[in-house]
């Protein structure tokens, strides 16, 4: 038996389901590999937090991160956007889309907030906190600071880009934060994974199983 110590989430403890949409599961127009599987092991993390915040990808059509949106320019490229690098992608969670929608069996019927973010057409937003102009916020830190929350958990995909950068936002913003490693997946393009775990690592985000997690 494991002699790891468990967590207890309280009520000053939230959990940041980050952008588990069709368009990041397989079939969706910017699949994650194995996307799908952190839906069980997120439905059953969940039932131990009192506070959960999801996330959504939220893109106007045209969006400045799609590769359609420049000419010539091909997915996965790396341009450069007036607010810095950005990675090109399919055309993917397109506001009111299937695609962009939560994933159907994700089952957390107590979330108490839902972040829709990259809805400004001309700005990417990997984080739930701060969008890629790193100037814009969500909103996303005064809620959880006005309801008292000064520990995060975050879970989602992908690991390596949206995963990421909440967690390193959140921990800049003072919150006390963790990536729960197995309730994420990763695109890993050009070695992001790795070097997402050693930003994490350097900033101070803790790396948890969710069997570390009580209930
Ligand atoms: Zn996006």
């Amino acid at each position: 038996m494991s002699a790891s110590p468990r967590v207890r989430p309280d009520a000053a403890t939230a959990l940041i389901v980050v952008d588990v949409q069709n368009g990041f599961c397989t079939g969706g127009h910017l699949a994650v590999p194995g996307g799908e599987a952190v839906v069980p092991v997120i439905n059953r993390l969940a039932r131990a937090f009192g506070n959960v915040v999801l996330t959504q990808d939220w893109h106007p059509a045209g969006h400045a991160s799609f590769a359609g949106s420049h000419a010539g320019r091909q997915p996965y490229e790396l341009i450069q956007m007036p607010y810095g690098p950005q990675v090109l992608w399919p055309e993917h969670c397109v506001q009111g889309t299937h695609d962009a929608a939560l994933h159907a069996d994700l089952a957390i019927p107590h979330a108490q907030l839902v972040i829709r973010k990259g809805f400004h057409a001309g700005v990417d937003s990997y984080s739930a906190f701060q969008e890629a102009d790193r100037r814009t916020p969500t909103g996303l830190d005064g809620y959880l600071k006005q309801r008292g929350i000064g520990k995060v958990f975050v879970c989602g995909l992908a690991t390596d880009f949206c995963v990421a950068w909440t967690a390193l936002d959140a921990r800049a913003l003072g919150f006390d934060t963790w990536v729960v490693e197995d309730a994420c997946r990763a695109i890993d393009l050009n070695g992001s994974l790795a070097a997402a775990w050693q930003n994490l690592a350097a900033a101070g985000v803790h790396r948890i199983p969710s069997t570390d997690i009580a209930g």
